[in-house]
């Protein structure tokens, strides 16, 4: 069978696709089938440097399935990614220092099936569409959740931005950094050096210095109860996160205009009362200005699905996309309008384009 004939017939039977969220303590894996349905996760313990790395994902792949039946695999994980080499580099807490060919390593440890990889903000995002997506009832819904910020409040805040149907990485991957954008010339320091980033205000580390947690429970958990028992120094300092949160959002509605702000990120394991308190914030700020009540952004935010990995979701649909984008190359001789005249540079940055482009999930 010619190369080509393959890579056919790869395409009508992708089979199964897995998708890794590669954390500095777990790993959270997921298994797609052909419909985009998960069908599995798995949950293990991140082995830490480049060996360990490579080998615990390995194993994650083959716990949710047989690599023989596996189309791709996707992972998302922090540190600085170079998408069309496939490659990794200072990733502190998993202890990659120097760059790791992450892809070209697991592909070889999984008998050579394909693998992509992307920044964790960005296949969260990519997964919160693809949920909201399937949740949706109608076609016209579906496409309203393929245009969506996911504004992540953890540690840091940062947002991934799907637009149109697009992931939109930047030209040097820094879109969505809105954690950095300034709100208050009065505000506090902030190690990136300037004053009064939302950062500041809004990360899990604020809020632990703001509220220390006295009670064992995460920080953010225990100034939530306070705030609701009626503490008034609580309830201060959650109208300031809140306000900030809320600034968050209206800056990258403001910018992008995106349909959804999907909050995501420790932080929003708050669940629904995080979402009272911004909503309110959103409302009260439209107050004073039409304009911002003509946006109804109180409507526009969300909150993340609890129960399904959302990072490891994304990075399955990311995987399963470059599969497809391969098999279109290979299979592109036919295509006068493809990849003959191209340079071998242009056919690596078209693929990873090919990443970033529509998300539908096509079975
Ligand atoms: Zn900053």
């Amino acid at each position: 069978m010619s190369t080509i004939e393959q890579a056919a017939e790869r395409r009508e039977d992708p089979g199964y696709t897995v998708g890794l969220d590669i954390g500095g303590t777990k790993i959270l894996g997921a298994l797609l089938d052909t419909s985009g349905a998960v069908v599995a996760t798995t949950r293990l313990a991140t082995e830490l440097g480049p060996d360990g790395v490579v080998r615990s994902a390995a194993r994650a792949v083959r716990e949710l399935a047989d690599p023989a039946t596996v189309g791709g695999v996707g992972l998302g994980i922090p540190g600085i990614i170079d998408v069309a080499a496939g490659t990794v580099r200072h990733a502190v807490n998993l202890g990659i220092a120097d760059e790791l060919p992450l892809a070209d390593r697991l592909s070889a440890a999984l008998d050579g099936v394909p693998v992509v990889v992307e920044n964790d903000l960005n296949v969260a995002a990519v997964g919160a569409a693809h949920v909201l997506e399937r949740e949706a009832m109608s076609d016209d819904a579906a496409r309203e959740h393929e245009d969506l910020a996911f504004l992540a409040l953890g540690t840091g805040v940062a947002s991934g931005l799907v637009m149109d149907g697009r992931l939109r990485r930047g030209v040097t991957g820094a879109a969505g950094e809105i954690g950095h954008v300034p709100i208050d010339p009065a505000g506090p320091e902030c190690p990136c050096g300037q004053r009064g980033c939302i950062e500041t205000f809004v990360s899990g580390t604020a809020l632990a210095q703001a509220w220390p947690a006295r009670h064992g429970k995460p920080a953010p958990v225990e100034l939530f109860e306070a705030a609701a028992s009626g503490d008034a120094e609580a309830l201060r300092v959650r109208a300031r996160f809140a306000d900030a949160v809320a600034a968050a959002v209206r800056l990258l509605v403001l910018t992008v205009d995106v349909h959804y702000v999907v909050l995501g990120g420790g932080v929003a394991q708050l669940g629904e009362p995080l979402l009272d308190v911004v909503r309110e914030a959103l409302r009260e700020q439209a107050k004073v200005s039409g304009f911002l009540a003509s946006l109804e952004l109180p409507g526009r935010v969300r909150l993340a699905p609890s129960d399904i990995p959302v990072a490891a979701v994304g990075a399955a649909v990311l995987g399963r996309r470059d599969e497809e984008a391969e098999a279109g190359g290979a299979a592109s001789s036919s295509d006068t309008a493809s990849s003959s005249g191209r340079t071998a540079s242009s056919e690596t940055d078209m693929r990873a384009d090919d990443r970033g482009g529509a998300l539908t999930w096509r079975s």
